[in-house]
C-alpha cells in the first residue's frame, strides 16, 4: 500500500509544470496536476504565443510602408480587429489541447480546480477533495500588478484583457518601460492606435545596454509612439468619451483604453503556502535552491513564482532539471548565466551577457564594438531607421562577455550568438567566422573598430 496517493503533485499547468510532470509521468511515477484556469499557463494562453501573433499582425503596417518603396501599391489594406482575435484564439485552443494531450499520452492525470496546501504533504484540490503526495512542485507563474492606490486604478486593463478587448480602440496610453509596455507600445502602434508610452525611469528597459536603450526608444518614436519619460500617472479619472490620464509632470491626456505593465508578482497567494512552512521572499517569490528545492524537504517550485529570470525557456529547464534531479536519478541544475534575452518590440531586440555598464563594473577594462547602420531592406524607404549591433569584450581575456543587437531579426540571431558566447568565444574567434552576406548578421562578425563613446576619450 502506497504512503501516498502520488508520487507527484504538481500546481500549475504552465510551461515548467507541464514539462516536469511529463517527465516524472514517463518515468513511471504518478503524477497529478492541477490547473484553476487552462492548460498552457501564461506563455501560450496570455503570453509570449499570443503576444508574438499580435507582434505579426502589427507589423504588416510597416512592411506595406516597406512594399511602397519596392514598387508595391498597397491601396485599401484595413485591419478586422474580431477576425484576428478569433483566429488567435483558435490557434490558443488548439495549443492548450496539444499540452492537454502530452500530458494524457505521459500517464499524467489533470484535475482543473485551484489547489491548496493543507500541510506539507497534502493538498486541498477545488472539486476533487484531499490528495496527498510524496513530492509537490509549486508552477504557479506570476499576475500582473497593478498600483493599487492609484485613483481610479480599476479603469485600466493589464496585459491579459489587452488580449481581449471587444474593439481595437483608437488611443491607448501604456506604463510601464518593460518588456510588456514596450511590446504592446508597439502592437497598438502597428495597428494604427494612437499610442503613447509612459515611464517613471530616464529611459525604457533598465538594466539593458544604455545604447540598445536610446536606440529603441528614438526608433519607437521614429514609429509614432510618443515615449513620455520621468513621469507617472497621479491619477485615472473616467470621462464621456474615454479615460483622463493624469501625470506627474507633464500635461494631462485622454485615451480611450489605459494599459498597466509595470511588472508581475509570483502568484503565491492563496496556496496554503504557509500551511506547510514555505518560505517566502518579501515580494512573495517561493525561496528555492540551486535544485529548485524550497525550504520544505519535499517541495519544489521551478518558474515565475520564484522570481529568477522569469521567462518560458527557462521554466522549462527548471522543471526538466527537477525532474531529472528526482525522478531519474540524475542530480541536475539549470544554469541561469548566458540566457538570451529577446524583447519582441517593433524594431525587436535581442540581447546575450552583460550591458557595457555591468561588463566595466565587473571586468574593469572593456573593449566595445558598435555600429548603427540602415538595414539593407529598408534602402528604398527613405526613412531614417537604423539597427544597432554591439559587442562588449573583456579586454583582459578577449572574451565577448556582452552582445546587443536592435534590428530585424535581432531575436533569431540573438540565439545564435549565445551559443558562442556560452562557450567562451573570444574576439578573435568570432572574428574568424566568415560572415554571410548580405544579412544584418554579418556586421557582427566585421566589427573591428574599437568604439570610443564621444567626449570619453581614449581613458573609457
Ligand atoms: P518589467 O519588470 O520588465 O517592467 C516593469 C516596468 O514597470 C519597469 O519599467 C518598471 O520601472 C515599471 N514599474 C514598476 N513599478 C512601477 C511603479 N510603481 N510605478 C511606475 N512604474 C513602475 O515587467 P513586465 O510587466 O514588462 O514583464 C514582466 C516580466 O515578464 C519581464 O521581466 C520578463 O521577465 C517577462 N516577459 C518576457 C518577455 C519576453 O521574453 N519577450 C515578454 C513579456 C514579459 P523601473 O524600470 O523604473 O523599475
Amino acid at each position: 500500500m502506497a504512503k501516498y496517493d502520488y508520487d507527484l503533485f504538481v500546481i500549475g499547468a504552465g510551461s515548467g509544470g507541464v514539462r516536469a510532470a511529463r517527465l516524472a509521468a514517463i518515468s513511471g511515477a504518478k503524477v497529478l496536476v492541477a490547473e484553476e484556469h487552462r492548460v498552457g499557463g501564461t506563455c501560450v494562453i496570455r503570453g509570449c504565443v499570443p503576444k508574438k501573433f499580435m507582434v505579426y499582425a502589427s507589423e504588416f503596417a510597416h512592411h506595406f510602408e516597406t512594399a511602397k518603396g519596392y514598387g508595391w501599391t498597397v491601396e485599401g489594406a484595413s485591419f478586422d480587429w474580431p477576425a484576428f482575435i478569433a483566429e488567435k484564439d483558435k490557434e490558443i485552443a488548439r495549443l492548450s489541447g496539444i499540452y492537454v494531450r502530452n500530458l494524457q499520452n505521459a500517464g499524467a492525470e489533470l484535475v482543473h480546480g485551484r489547489a491548496r496546501l493543507v500541510d506539507a504533504h497534502t493538498v486541498e484540490v477545488e472539486g476533487r477533495g484531499s490528495v496527498t503526495a510524496d513530492k509537490i512542485l509549486i508552477a504557479t507563474g506570476g499576475r500582473p500588478w497593478r498600483p493599487s492606490e492609484l485613483p481610479g486604478c480599476e479603469l485600466a486593463i493589464t496585459s491579459e484583457e489587452a488580449f481581449h478587448l471587444p474593439q481595437l480602440p483608437k488611443s491607448i496610453v501604456i506604463a510601464g518601460g518593460g518588456y510588456i509596455a514596450l511590446e504592446f507600445a508597439g502592437i497598438f502602434a502597428g495597428l494604427g492606435v494612437d499610442t503613447t508610452l509612459v515611464h517613471r525611469g530616464p529611459n525604457v528597459l533598465r538594466g539593458f545596454d544604455d545604447d540598445v536603450r536610446a536606440h529603441i526608444a528614438e526608433e519607437m518614436e521614429r514609429r509614432g509612439i510618443k515615449v513620455l519619460l520621468g513621469t507617472q500617472h497621479t491619477a485615472l479619472e473616467k470621462t464621456d468619451t474615454g479615460i483622463l490620464n493624469r501625470f506627474t509632470n507633464v500635461h494631462h491626456c485622454e485615451s480611450d483604453v489605459v494599459m498597466f505593465a509595470l511588472g508581475r508578482v509570483p502568484y503565491t497567494a492563496g496556496l496554503g503556502l504557509e500551511n506547510a512552512g514555505v518560505k517566502l521572499a518579501d515580494n512573495g517569490a517561493v525561496v528555492v535552491d540551486a535544485y529548485s528545492k524550497t525550504s520544505v524537504d519535499n517541495i519544489w517550485a521551478v518558474g515565475d513564482v520564484t522570481d529568477r529570470i522569469n521567462l518560458t525557456p527557462v521554466a522549462i529547464r527548471e522543471g526538466q532539471a527537477f525532474a531529472e534531479t528526482e525522478f531519474y536519478g540524475r542530480p541536475t541544475t539549470f544554469d541561469h548565466e548566458m540566457v538570451a534575452l529577446a524583447v519582441f518590440a517593433q524594431p525587436p531586440i535581442g540581447s546575450v551577457g552583460l550591458s557595457e555598464a555591468d561588463a566595466r563594473r565587473q571586468y574593469g577594462k572593456v573593449d566595445v564594438y558598435l555600429a548603427r547602420f540602415r538595414p539593407m531592406k529598408y534602402a528604398f524607404m527613405h526613412g531614417e531607421e537604423k539597427c544597432l549591433v554591439k559587442l562588449v569584450v573583456d579586454a583582459a581575456s578577449q572574451k565577448i562577455v556582452g552582445c546587443h543587437v536592435v534590428g530585424p531579426d535581432a531575436p533569431e540571431i540573438i540565439q545564435m550568438a549565445a551559443i558562442a558566447m556560452k562557450m567562451g568565444v573570444t574576439k578573435a574567434q568570432w572574428d574568424s567566422t566568415c560572415a554571410v552576406h548580405p544579412t544584418l548578421a554579418e556586421e557582427l562578425v566585421t566589427l573591428r573598430e574599437k568604439y570610443v563613446p564621444q567626449g570619453l576619450g581614449q581613458a573609457a
